[in-house]
């Protein structure tokens, strides 16, 4: 598969739940989803929305791991929320055990410019902008996910027609 890329417009936090449920239908294990965006735009609602899509618990708490650096969900789908905001160095990525993770796992990791490019190649890049009026997403990468992703967005567009 080339490079996908794709933006999506998120008039509300509704539509970004909405996504979420998109890409909680697409995540497998080995995926790993790099959300970047400034503070305030949008990742952790939607990392939150990907968990508790998943689990199927739209009640589960999902608290951002600020300080934990990651937290894991023993799920249908065993799912890894990193954040990396205050990540010492790239060895530090290596001792949270990323990679293993991914052999059984999906991981979710905001702010992965934090980790300078020691994420995976084929990490899938979403990148969130905007302000008032809601927001936007890129999406971009290669890979399976991807297909899948995009799969399960056509599956929405049909039965929402
Ligand atoms: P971040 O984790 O990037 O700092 P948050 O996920 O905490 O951002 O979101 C900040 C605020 O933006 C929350 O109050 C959330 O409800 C709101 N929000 C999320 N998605 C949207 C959207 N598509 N449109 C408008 N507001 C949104």
């Amino acid at each position: 598969m080339s490079e996908y890329r794709t933006v999506i417009h998120l008039p509300d936090e509704a539509a970004t739940l909405r996504l979420a449920e998109d890409i909680a239908l697409a995540l497998a294990p080995g995926d790993c989803l790099a959300l970047s965006g400034d503070l305030g735009a949008g990742k952790s609602t939607l990392a939150r929305g990907i968990i508790r899509a998943i689990a199927g618990d739209d009640r589960l708490e999902v608290p951002s791991p600020t300080f934990t650096l990651v937290q894991s969900y023993d799920l249908r789908v065993p799912v890894s929320h990193f954040d990396l905001y205050r990540l010492g160095s790239a060895d530090e990525l290596d001792e949270l055990g990323l990679d293993e993770i991914l052999e059984t796992g999906a991981a979710l990791v905001e702010w992965p410019e934090r980790a300078e490019g020691t994420l995976p190649g084929d990490a899938i890049s979403l990148f969130l902008t905007g302000g008032d009026e809601g927001r936007d997403i890129e999406i971009s990468g290669t890979g399976p996910f991807l297909e899948r992703f995009i799969r399960s967005r056509v599956a929405r567009d049909f039965l929402d027609a």
